[in-house]
């Protein structure tokens, strides 16, 4: 009878476990807002048009492809937008005939006069003709948010390296969705939207900051949470900062990366 008793409880503490389970796996519906709750459902179109806040008009140069109200920040003229990171001093880097710009091995790293928060970016790179070298000292450069967060530069054409902190990769923190490299010594575009993290007064990030990478017109960071700096050892950091600038790395292994047609707006 006891034994009976216990066979009882075990099935129906089976049963219980397997509700529970159940349960949480059951996920919440989208609640409505509020507004479209509480009123009643339209029977004309006009009940849900918008007019107001119209867009602004932005308009695309027919040529350049760079929109009416983007900051240029390197048009292949000059580098009037940029400075060595290291002192402030005149850019080393070589100026191209052909509207291009050189990482000059070991001059450093190179980074706008300007500070910038959120942005939409564009800009485009290619890796030396003869990239020779292997792993992460072929062609390597990178795009640094805020002076922080690195978008990865490299030639994986035939030249495999860790996944997170290959082409396009978040170095260290996350994977590209695709390699969309073009071939070793053509052009690649990267088109970039990040948002920049939020700290509070006392120093503590109140959200993080998110970056979406499209290579080549690819998707390959799809709207990416930020941890923290993309650093070459040690977990990512939060220490709390402001508006900064944008930089490319000169990675001192005679990548000989060019850059071109730079623009960036601020959203
Ligand atoms: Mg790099």
């Amino acid at each position: 009878m006891a034994r009976l008793g216990f066979l009882v409880t075990l099935f129906l503490a089976m049963i219980s476990c397997q509700q529970e389970q159940q349960e949480s796996n059951k996920k919440e519906p989208v609640k409505e807002t509020t507004e479209i709750a509480e009123q009643k459902e339209p029977t004309e179109p006009k009940e849900t048009e918008k007019w107001e806040p119209k867009p602004p008009k932005v308009s695309v140069d027919s040529q350049t492809k760079v929109p009416s109200d983007a900051i240029v920040l390197f048009d292949g003229s000059n580098f009037d937008e940029w400075v060595s990171a290291e002192d402030a001093s005149p850019v080393k880097w070589d100026l191209n005939e052909d509207g291009s710009m050189t990482v000059k091995d070991k001059t450093g790293d190179i980074q706008t006069k300007r500070n910038f928060g959120s942005v939409q970016l564009h800009i485009e790179w290619r890796s030396k003709t003869e990239s020779t070298g292997k792993g992460q000292n072929k062609s390597n450069s990178g795009v640094f948010l805020q002076n922080r967060y690195e978008v990865q530069v490299l030639d994986n054409n035939d030249n495999d390296t860790y996944v997170n902190g290959q082409v396009g990769s978040i170095y260290k923190q996350s994977i590209p969705l695709a390699m969309a490299s073009s071939p070793t010594g053509e052009w690649n575009s990267y088109d970039i939207i990040f948002h920049e993290p939020e700290f509070d007064e006392q120093g503590h990030k109140t959200k993080s900051g998110t970056i979406t990478v499209l290579h080549n017109g690819v998707l390959i960071q799809d709207h990416v949470t930020i941890e923290g700096t993309t650093e070459y050892i040690g977990w990512p950091k939060n220490k709390p900062h402001g508006k900064a600038p944008i930089k490319l790395q000169d990675h001192k292994d005679q990548s000989g990366v060019s850059y071109r047609n730079i623009w960036v707006r601020e959203l």
